[in-house]
Protein backbone atom coordinates (compact mmCIF):
# COMPACT_ATOMS: atom_id res chain seq x y z
CA UNK A 1 0.00 0.00 0.00
CA UNK A 2 1.29 3.76 -1.10
CA UNK A 3 2.03 5.69 2.08
CA UNK A 4 0.37 8.76 2.40
CA UNK A 5 2.58 11.89 1.93
CA UNK A 6 3.49 13.55 5.44
CA UNK A 7 3.02 17.47 5.82
CA UNK A 8 5.42 19.49 7.38
CA UNK A 9 3.89 23.29 8.51
CA UNK A 10 5.93 25.80 8.97
CA UNK A 11 5.30 28.78 11.31
CA UNK A 12 6.95 31.83 10.18
CA UNK A 13 8.53 32.72 6.62
CA UNK A 14 11.53 34.48 7.80
CA UNK A 15 15.21 33.99 6.65
CA UNK A 16 14.98 30.05 8.69
CA UNK A 17 11.26 28.86 7.82
CA UNK A 18 11.84 29.85 4.27
CA UNK A 19 15.51 28.15 3.90
CA UNK A 20 14.23 25.07 5.48
CA UNK A 21 10.77 25.12 2.85
CA UNK A 22 13.07 25.53 0.02
CA UNK A 23 15.31 22.38 1.15
CA UNK A 24 12.37 20.17 1.75
CA UNK A 25 11.07 20.96 -1.72
CA UNK A 26 14.76 20.41 -3.03
CA UNK A 27 15.11 16.83 -1.43
CA UNK A 28 11.37 16.20 -2.99
CA UNK A 29 13.24 13.30 -5.36
CA UNK A 30 14.52 11.49 -1.93
CA UNK A 31 11.99 12.33 0.36
CA UNK A 32 8.68 14.06 -0.21
CA UNK A 33 6.76 16.09 1.66
CA UNK A 34 3.47 18.09 2.06
CA UNK A 35 4.87 21.57 2.54
CA UNK A 36 2.74 24.65 4.14
CA UNK A 37 4.16 27.41 5.48
CA UNK A 38 2.37 30.43 7.11
CA UNK A 39 3.17 33.81 8.57
CA UNK A 40 1.10 36.29 11.14
CA UNK A 41 2.26 39.55 8.67
CA UNK A 42 -0.71 40.36 6.11
CA UNK A 43 2.29 40.45 3.21
CA UNK A 44 5.39 40.09 2.09
CA UNK A 45 5.86 44.47 2.25
CA UNK A 46 3.76 44.40 5.93
CA UNK A 47 6.99 45.16 7.72
CA UNK A 48 10.20 46.75 6.74
CA UNK A 49 12.57 43.55 6.75
CA UNK A 50 15.70 45.70 6.89
CA UNK A 51 19.29 45.95 8.28
CA UNK A 52 22.66 44.57 6.50
CA UNK A 53 23.60 40.98 7.74
CA UNK A 54 26.47 39.40 7.44
CA UNK A 55 26.70 35.87 5.91
CA UNK A 56 29.50 33.69 7.14
CA UNK A 57 31.31 30.63 5.74
CA UNK A 58 29.11 27.79 7.18
CA UNK A 59 25.69 29.81 6.82
CA UNK A 60 26.59 30.35 3.10
CA UNK A 61 27.12 26.46 2.46
CA UNK A 62 24.23 26.13 4.18
CA UNK A 63 22.20 28.62 1.86
CA UNK A 64 23.76 27.17 -1.22
CA UNK A 65 22.70 23.74 0.00
CA UNK A 66 19.04 24.43 0.90
CA UNK A 67 18.42 26.48 -2.01
CA UNK A 68 17.08 25.48 -5.61
CA UNK A 69 19.57 27.13 -8.48
CA UNK A 70 16.39 28.91 -9.55
CA UNK A 71 16.72 30.91 -6.03
CA UNK A 72 20.78 30.89 -5.96
CA UNK A 73 20.76 32.74 -9.41
CA UNK A 74 18.71 35.67 -7.76
CA UNK A 75 21.19 35.79 -4.20
CA UNK A 76 23.16 38.69 -6.42
CA UNK A 77 20.23 41.00 -5.52
CA UNK A 78 20.28 40.57 -1.96
CA UNK A 79 24.21 40.65 -1.77
CA UNK A 80 25.90 42.36 -4.53
CA UNK A 81 29.63 41.24 -5.16
CA UNK A 82 32.36 43.23 -2.97
CA UNK A 83 33.29 46.36 -5.20
CA UNK A 84 36.97 45.90 -5.79
CA UNK A 85 39.49 47.86 -3.77
CA UNK A 86 36.43 49.45 -2.00
CA UNK A 87 34.91 47.35 0.20
CA UNK A 88 36.61 44.98 2.93
CA UNK A 89 34.02 42.46 4.10
CA UNK A 90 35.25 42.08 7.61
CA UNK A 91 34.58 43.20 10.73
CA UNK A 92 36.50 45.58 12.62
CA UNK A 93 36.12 46.39 16.71
CA UNK A 94 37.00 49.93 17.13
CA UNK A 95 37.19 52.23 20.37
CA UNK A 96 35.12 55.19 20.98
CA UNK A 97 37.60 57.56 18.57
CA UNK A 98 37.57 54.98 15.75
CA UNK A 99 40.88 53.37 16.71
CA UNK A 100 41.53 50.17 15.57
CA UNK A 101 41.41 47.19 18.58
CA UNK A 102 40.55 44.15 16.53
CA UNK A 103 40.60 42.65 12.87
CA UNK A 104 40.61 39.04 13.24
CA UNK A 105 41.69 37.58 10.13
CA UNK A 106 39.45 38.04 7.12
CA UNK A 107 39.88 36.49 3.51
CA UNK A 108 38.53 39.06 1.06
CA UNK A 109 35.76 37.29 -0.83
CA UNK A 110 33.91 38.35 -3.86
CA UNK A 111 30.52 36.08 -3.73
CA UNK A 112 28.65 33.55 -1.81
CA UNK A 113 30.46 30.63 -3.30
CA UNK A 114 34.34 32.00 -1.92
CA UNK A 115 32.57 33.03 1.06
CA UNK A 116 31.19 29.13 1.59
CA UNK A 117 34.87 27.75 0.68
CA UNK A 118 36.46 29.74 3.15
CA UNK A 119 37.75 28.72 6.75
CA UNK A 120 39.51 32.16 7.77
CA UNK A 121 37.54 34.19 10.98
CA UNK A 122 35.73 36.57 9.56
CA UNK A 123 34.92 36.71 6.07
CA UNK A 124 31.24 37.56 5.59
CA UNK A 125 29.43 38.79 2.60
CA UNK A 126 27.79 41.60 3.79
CA UNK A 127 23.60 41.33 2.66
CA UNK A 128 20.70 42.91 2.63
CA UNK A 129 18.49 41.10 4.77
CA UNK A 130 15.13 42.90 3.56
CA UNK A 131 16.26 41.46 0.20
CA UNK A 132 17.37 37.81 1.28
CA UNK A 133 13.41 37.38 2.30
CA UNK A 134 12.48 38.75 -1.26
CA UNK A 135 14.82 36.55 -3.08
CA UNK A 136 14.00 33.36 -0.48
CA UNK A 137 9.73 34.08 -1.08
CA UNK A 138 10.48 33.86 -4.52
CA UNK A 139 8.01 30.81 -5.80
CA UNK A 140 6.93 29.70 -2.36
CA UNK A 141 3.41 29.85 -1.68
CA UNK A 142 2.99 31.49 1.70
CA UNK A 143 -0.38 31.86 3.58
CA UNK A 144 0.08 35.09 4.81
CA UNK A 145 -2.12 37.17 7.95
CA UNK A 146 -1.77 33.51 9.88
CA UNK A 147 -0.81 34.30 13.05
CA UNK A 148 -0.19 31.11 14.77
CA UNK A 149 -1.25 30.69 18.59
CA UNK A 150 -0.58 27.50 19.76
CA UNK A 151 -1.43 24.21 18.58
CA UNK A 152 -2.62 20.77 20.12
CA UNK A 153 -1.22 17.28 20.09
CA UNK A 154 -3.31 14.35 19.05
CA UNK A 155 -1.94 10.76 18.57
CA UNK A 156 -1.68 11.35 14.62
CA UNK A 157 -0.32 14.33 14.76
CA UNK A 158 -0.86 18.06 15.46
CA UNK A 159 -3.64 21.02 15.06
CA UNK A 160 -1.92 24.23 14.38
CA UNK A 161 -4.21 26.91 15.66
CA UNK A 162 -4.42 30.18 13.87
CA UNK A 163 -5.26 33.86 15.68
CA UNK A 164 -8.63 34.08 12.82
CA UNK A 165 -9.61 30.57 14.33
CA UNK A 166 -8.94 28.56 11.33
CA UNK A 167 -6.61 25.39 12.31
CA UNK A 168 -4.54 23.04 10.18
CA UNK A 169 -3.80 19.42 10.78
CA UNK A 170 0.11 18.13 9.69
CA UNK A 171 2.49 15.07 10.94
CA UNK A 172 5.43 17.73 12.02
CA UNK A 173 5.23 21.12 13.27
CA UNK A 174 8.35 24.12 12.60
CA UNK A 175 8.36 26.92 14.74
CA UNK A 176 10.31 29.13 12.65
CA UNK A 177 8.18 32.15 14.26
CA UNK A 178 11.28 34.10 15.90
CA UNK A 179 12.33 35.53 19.65
CA UNK A 180 8.56 35.64 20.95
CA UNK A 181 7.69 32.05 19.48
CA UNK A 182 4.31 31.24 20.76
CA UNK A 183 5.17 27.31 19.56
CA UNK A 184 8.11 27.58 21.64
CA UNK A 185 6.59 28.81 24.75
CA UNK A 186 4.14 25.77 24.53
CA UNK A 187 6.57 23.28 23.64
CA UNK A 188 8.68 24.60 26.05
CA UNK A 189 7.46 27.11 29.03
CA UNK A 190 10.19 26.55 31.38
CA UNK A 191 12.80 28.36 28.24
CA UNK A 192 13.32 31.91 28.82
CA UNK A 193 14.71 35.14 27.78
CA UNK A 194 17.99 35.91 29.22
CA UNK A 195 17.92 39.78 29.22
CA UNK A 196 20.93 42.07 29.51
CA UNK A 197 20.51 45.00 30.66
CA UNK A 198 21.35 46.82 27.43
CA UNK A 199 19.01 48.89 25.46
CA UNK A 200 19.89 48.75 21.68
CA UNK A 201 17.80 51.30 18.98
CA UNK A 202 18.70 50.08 15.28
CA UNK A 203 17.91 51.51 12.22
CA UNK A 204 18.50 51.99 8.16
CA UNK A 205 19.71 55.43 7.32
CA UNK A 206 20.85 56.55 3.59
CA UNK A 207 23.88 58.62 4.39
CA UNK A 208 25.46 60.88 2.01
CA UNK A 209 28.30 60.08 0.26
CA UNK A 210 30.33 63.17 2.13
CA UNK A 211 29.55 61.63 5.27
CA UNK A 212 30.67 57.96 4.68
CA UNK A 213 33.59 59.57 3.33
CA UNK A 214 34.38 61.15 6.69
CA UNK A 215 33.54 57.75 8.52
CA UNK A 216 35.53 55.76 6.37
CA UNK A 217 38.57 58.19 6.82
CA UNK A 218 38.54 57.50 10.44
CA UNK A 219 37.82 54.03 10.51
CA UNK A 220 39.03 52.29 7.67
CA UNK A 221 37.33 50.89 4.93
CA UNK A 222 35.68 47.91 6.87
CA UNK A 223 32.27 47.28 6.05
CA UNK A 224 31.19 45.87 9.49
CA UNK A 225 32.03 47.94 12.44
CA UNK A 226 31.97 47.96 15.92
CA UNK A 227 32.86 50.63 18.55
CA UNK A 228 33.22 50.16 22.24
CA UNK A 229 33.12 53.07 24.75
CA UNK A 230 34.02 53.97 28.32
CA UNK A 231 30.65 53.84 29.77
CA UNK A 232 29.33 50.40 28.86
CA UNK A 233 27.95 52.03 25.62
CA UNK A 234 28.41 50.18 21.89
CA UNK A 235 27.83 51.49 18.30
CA UNK A 236 27.36 48.65 15.03
CA UNK A 237 27.75 50.43 11.76
CA UNK A 238 26.69 47.76 8.50
CA UNK A 239 26.76 49.63 4.81
CA UNK A 240 27.84 48.77 1.43
CA UNK A 241 29.27 50.58 -0.47
CA UNK A 242 27.10 50.62 -3.32
CA UNK A 243 24.85 54.07 -4.00
CA UNK A 244 21.17 53.08 -3.81
CA UNK A 245 18.58 55.34 -6.02
CA UNK A 246 17.35 58.25 -4.36
CA UNK A 247 14.92 59.83 -7.01
CA UNK A 248 13.40 62.12 -4.54
CA UNK A 249 16.24 63.19 -2.33
CA UNK A 250 16.69 67.01 -1.65
CA UNK A 251 20.26 66.97 -3.23
CA UNK A 252 20.01 65.14 -6.22
CA UNK A 253 24.12 65.66 -7.02
CA UNK A 254 25.13 63.59 -3.72
CA UNK A 255 25.34 59.88 -4.06
CA UNK A 256 23.77 58.08 -0.79
CA UNK A 257 24.70 55.03 0.76
CA UNK A 258 22.35 52.93 3.12
CA UNK A 259 24.07 52.15 6.45
CA UNK A 260 22.91 49.81 9.52
CA UNK A 261 23.41 52.16 12.28
CA UNK A 262 22.69 50.81 16.03
CA UNK A 263 23.41 52.41 19.52
CA UNK A 264 23.38 50.40 22.73
CA UNK A 265 23.81 51.42 26.24
CA UNK A 266 23.11 49.84 29.49
CA UNK A 267 19.66 50.09 30.30
CA UNK A 268 20.20 51.23 33.88
CA UNK A 269 20.95 54.83 32.57
CA UNK A 270 17.53 55.17 31.75
CA UNK A 271 15.82 53.52 35.24
CA UNK A 272 18.77 55.98 36.97
CA UNK A 273 17.69 59.11 35.21
CA UNK A 274 13.55 58.85 35.10
CA UNK A 275 13.73 58.85 31.44
CA UNK A 276 10.65 59.30 29.54
CA UNK A 277 10.82 58.32 25.80
CA UNK A 278 7.83 58.26 23.68
CA UNK A 279 8.81 54.55 21.94
CA UNK A 280 5.85 55.35 19.28
CA UNK A 281 7.48 58.43 18.06
CA UNK A 282 10.30 58.45 16.14
CA UNK A 283 11.58 61.98 17.04
CA UNK A 284 11.50 61.06 20.46
CA UNK A 285 13.65 58.07 19.96
CA UNK A 286 16.19 60.01 18.03
CA UNK A 287 16.27 63.06 20.27
CA UNK A 288 17.13 60.31 22.89
CA UNK A 289 19.78 58.52 21.19
CA UNK A 290 21.40 61.70 20.79
CA UNK A 291 21.60 62.69 24.16
CA UNK A 292 22.87 59.16 25.18
CA UNK A 293 25.14 59.98 22.87
CA UNK A 294 26.48 62.98 23.92
CA UNK A 295 26.18 62.08 27.40
CA UNK A 296 28.32 58.34 27.23
CA UNK A 297 30.90 59.62 24.60
CA UNK A 298 33.48 62.14 24.61
CA UNK A 299 33.36 65.02 22.44
CA UNK A 300 35.73 63.65 19.04
CA UNK A 301 34.47 63.57 15.32
CA UNK A 302 33.66 59.82 15.59
CA UNK A 303 31.17 61.22 18.46
CA UNK A 304 30.00 63.89 16.04
CA UNK A 305 29.81 61.31 12.77
CA UNK A 306 27.63 59.49 14.73
CA UNK A 307 25.28 61.85 15.89
CA UNK A 308 25.39 63.36 12.25
CA UNK A 309 23.73 59.91 11.23
CA UNK A 310 21.39 59.39 13.76
CA UNK A 311 19.99 62.88 12.37
CA UNK A 312 19.27 61.41 9.36
CA UNK A 313 16.65 58.74 10.80
CA UNK A 314 13.16 60.32 9.31
CA UNK A 315 11.48 61.74 12.13
CA UNK A 316 7.58 61.18 11.42
CA UNK A 317 6.20 57.87 9.03
CA UNK A 318 8.29 58.21 5.89
CA UNK A 319 6.94 58.50 2.54
CA UNK A 320 7.89 55.56 0.81
CA UNK A 321 8.14 57.81 -2.54
CA UNK A 322 10.60 60.29 -0.86
CA UNK A 323 12.46 57.86 0.70
CA UNK A 324 14.37 54.57 -0.95
CA UNK A 325 13.51 52.45 1.99
CA UNK A 326 11.16 52.89 5.59
CA UNK A 327 13.02 52.49 8.57
CA UNK A 328 12.93 49.82 10.90
CA UNK A 329 9.82 49.97 12.03
CA UNK A 330 9.87 51.85 14.18
CA UNK A 331 12.54 53.33 15.39
CA UNK A 332 12.28 52.39 19.21
CA UNK A 333 13.96 51.28 21.80
CA UNK A 334 14.44 47.50 22.26
CA UNK A 335 15.89 45.14 24.84
CA UNK A 336 19.08 42.90 23.75
CA UNK A 337 18.32 39.47 24.63
CA UNK A 338 18.60 35.80 24.00
CA UNK A 339 18.10 32.03 24.76
CA UNK A 340 20.26 29.49 25.93
CA UNK A 341 18.20 26.15 24.38
CA UNK A 342 20.05 24.53 26.71
CA UNK A 343 19.28 26.24 30.05
CA UNK A 344 16.28 23.97 30.13
CA UNK A 345 16.35 20.22 31.95
CA UNK A 346 14.29 18.63 29.81
CA UNK A 347 13.72 18.73 26.24
CA UNK A 348 11.64 16.31 24.91
CA UNK A 349 11.73 15.27 21.55
CA UNK A 350 8.00 14.98 19.45
CA UNK A 351 6.60 16.08 16.17
CA UNK A 352 6.70 19.97 17.54
CA UNK A 353 10.35 21.27 16.63
CA UNK A 354 12.05 24.95 16.53
CA UNK A 355 14.46 26.60 14.17
CA UNK A 356 16.48 29.97 14.62
CA UNK A 357 15.48 32.85 17.24
CA UNK A 358 12.29 30.80 18.36
CA UNK A 359 15.22 28.54 19.62
CA UNK A 360 18.21 30.38 20.52
CA UNK A 361 17.42 34.28 19.56
CA UNK A 362 21.46 35.08 19.62
CA UNK A 363 23.06 38.95 20.34
CA UNK A 364 23.89 40.66 17.94
CA UNK A 365 27.59 41.28 19.02
CA UNK A 366 28.32 37.89 16.43
CA UNK A 367 26.14 38.14 13.64
CA UNK A 368 25.57 34.84 13.85
CA UNK A 369 21.72 34.30 14.29
CA UNK A 370 20.74 34.27 10.60
CA UNK A 371 23.75 32.12 9.88
CA UNK A 372 22.71 29.51 12.56
CA UNK A 373 19.25 29.78 11.36
CA UNK A 374 19.83 28.99 7.76
CA UNK A 375 22.10 25.71 9.04
CA UNK A 376 19.33 24.64 11.62
CA UNK A 377 17.51 24.76 8.07
CA UNK A 378 20.01 22.51 6.50
CA UNK A 379 20.28 20.28 9.25
CA UNK A 380 17.05 19.39 9.94
CA UNK A 381 16.16 18.82 6.30
CA UNK A 382 18.82 16.18 6.11
CA UNK A 383 17.56 15.16 9.33
CA UNK A 384 13.90 14.64 7.54
CA UNK A 385 15.53 12.83 4.70
CA UNK A 386 15.33 9.47 7.31
CA UNK A 387 11.60 10.37 7.84
CA UNK A 388 8.83 7.58 8.37
CA UNK A 389 5.73 7.24 10.24
CA UNK A 390 7.37 4.93 12.47
CA UNK A 391 10.86 6.55 13.19
CA UNK A 392 9.92 10.33 12.95
CA UNK A 393 10.93 11.01 16.59
CA UNK A 394 14.34 9.84 15.85
CA UNK A 395 14.74 11.81 13.14
CA UNK A 396 13.62 14.98 15.08
CA UNK A 397 16.00 13.90 18.02
CA UNK A 398 19.07 14.03 15.46
CA UNK A 399 18.05 17.35 14.82
CA UNK A 400 17.78 18.68 18.06
CA UNK A 401 20.65 17.18 19.43
CA UNK A 402 23.01 18.82 16.90
CA UNK A 403 20.92 21.94 17.09
CA UNK A 404 20.97 22.64 20.72
CA UNK A 405 24.80 21.52 21.38
CA UNK A 406 25.80 24.06 18.59
CA UNK A 407 23.56 26.64 19.24
CA UNK A 408 23.90 26.96 22.93
CA UNK A 409 27.85 27.37 22.70
CA UNK A 410 27.35 30.12 20.09
CA UNK A 411 24.73 31.96 22.36
CA UNK A 412 26.73 31.84 25.40
CA UNK A 413 29.93 33.26 23.21
CA UNK A 414 27.97 35.94 21.83
CA UNK A 415 26.77 36.72 25.15
CA UNK A 416 29.76 36.46 27.08
CA UNK A 417 31.53 38.76 24.68
CA UNK A 418 28.55 41.31 24.46
CA UNK A 419 28.61 41.74 28.65
CA UNK A 420 32.14 42.40 28.39
CA UNK A 421 32.04 44.78 25.53
CA UNK A 422 28.89 46.72 27.64
CA UNK A 423 30.34 46.79 31.20
CA UNK A 424 31.44 50.44 32.10
CA UNK A 425 35.17 50.43 32.15
CA UNK A 426 35.73 53.82 32.92
CA UNK A 427 38.69 56.38 31.05
CA UNK A 428 42.07 53.87 32.74
CA UNK A 429 39.89 51.01 32.35
CA UNK A 430 39.72 51.78 28.99
CA UNK A 431 43.19 51.42 28.51
CA UNK A 432 44.41 48.75 29.81
CA UNK A 433 40.77 46.92 27.89
CA UNK A 434 42.45 48.61 24.66
CA UNK A 435 45.73 47.04 25.18
CA UNK A 436 44.99 43.82 25.64
CA UNK A 437 42.95 43.94 22.43
CA UNK A 438 45.12 45.17 20.35
CA UNK A 439 47.67 42.35 21.80
CA UNK A 440 44.90 39.77 21.27
CA UNK A 441 44.85 41.32 17.65
CA UNK A 442 48.33 40.52 16.94
CA UNK A 443 48.54 37.10 18.27
CA UNK A 444 45.45 36.21 16.17
CA UNK A 445 46.39 37.74 12.95
CA UNK A 446 49.72 36.26 13.31
CA UNK A 447 48.80 32.91 14.01
CA UNK A 448 45.48 33.00 11.65
CA UNK A 449 43.56 32.22 14.35
CA UNK A 450 40.19 31.40 14.03
CA UNK A 451 38.64 33.02 17.50
CA UNK A 452 35.33 34.51 16.51
CA UNK A 453 33.04 32.64 14.85
CA UNK A 454 32.79 28.39 14.16
CA UNK A 455 34.50 27.17 10.99
CA UNK A 456 31.66 24.82 10.12
C1 LIG B 1 20.95 44.75 14.00
C2 LIG B 1 20.98 43.30 13.77
C3 LIG B 1 22.02 42.80 13.03
C4 LIG B 1 22.08 41.45 12.78
N1 LIG B 1 23.11 41.02 12.04
C5 LIG B 1 23.21 39.72 11.77
C6 LIG B 1 24.31 39.25 11.01
O1 LIG B 1 25.20 40.00 10.61
N2 LIG B 1 24.37 37.94 10.72
C7 LIG B 1 23.41 37.08 11.18
O2 LIG B 1 23.54 35.88 10.92
N3 LIG B 1 22.35 37.49 11.90
C8 LIG B 1 22.22 38.78 12.21
N4 LIG B 1 21.15 39.21 12.95
C9 LIG B 1 20.13 38.25 13.44
C10 LIG B 1 19.14 37.80 12.37
O3 LIG B 1 18.45 38.86 11.76
C11 LIG B 1 18.14 36.81 13.00
O4 LIG B 1 18.81 35.90 13.81
C12 LIG B 1 17.39 36.01 11.92
O5 LIG B 1 16.55 36.86 11.18
C13 LIG B 1 16.58 34.87 12.53
O6 LIG B 1 15.82 34.22 11.55
P1 LIG B 1 14.48 33.42 11.94
O7 LIG B 1 13.93 32.90 10.68
O8 LIG B 1 14.77 32.49 13.04
O9 LIG B 1 13.54 34.53 12.58
P2 LIG B 1 12.90 35.83 11.90
O10 LIG B 1 13.75 36.31 10.79
O11 LIG B 1 12.59 36.73 13.05
O12 LIG B 1 11.55 35.30 11.28
C14 LIG B 1 10.46 34.89 12.07
C15 LIG B 1 9.19 35.03 11.23
O13 LIG B 1 8.12 34.47 11.98
C16 LIG B 1 7.01 35.34 11.90
N5 LIG B 1 6.18 35.10 13.08
C17 LIG B 1 6.38 35.52 14.34
N6 LIG B 1 5.40 35.11 15.14
C18 LIG B 1 4.55 34.40 14.37
C19 LIG B 1 3.34 33.71 14.65
N7 LIG B 1 2.80 33.69 15.87
N8 LIG B 1 2.71 33.08 13.61
C20 LIG B 1 3.23 33.10 12.36
N9 LIG B 1 4.37 33.76 12.05
C21 LIG B 1 5.03 34.38 13.05
C22 LIG B 1 7.64 36.72 11.88
O14 LIG B 1 6.74 37.70 11.38
C23 LIG B 1 8.83 36.49 10.96
O15 LIG B 1 8.51 36.66 9.60
C24 LIG B 1 21.08 40.55 13.26
C25 LIG B 1 20.03 41.04 14.02
C26 LIG B 1 19.98 42.40 14.29
C27 LIG B 1 18.85 42.93 15.11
Amino acid sequence: MQQKIPTVIISGAGLGGLTLYHALIKNKDKKEFNVKIFEQEASPQDRWQGYHIGINNYGARSLINCIPSSIALNLPKAMPNAVPDLEYHGFTLADHTGSLLLRPPTKQVKDIYEVANTSVGFSVAITYRDRLREVLLENVPVQWGKKCIGYEETEDGIWVLFEDGSKEFCDILVGADGVNSPVRKQKIPELKIFDYGITMIITDVAAPKNLLDRYIKLNGIGTFQESVGLNGEITFIIFRHIPIKQENYENKDELYYRMTIAFGYPTKSDDDNNIIVDDDDPASVVEHVKYMIRKLRPECEMTDILLELWDLVPKTTPDPKKYPFKTYNPVRRRKMQDIDPLSVNVWTSNRVTLLGDAAHATSPVLGIGANNAIQDADVLSQALLNYSPENYISCIKEYEDEMLKRNSADVLKSRSIALRQTTPVGYIGSILRNTLMRIINIFINFFDFNLLVRKN
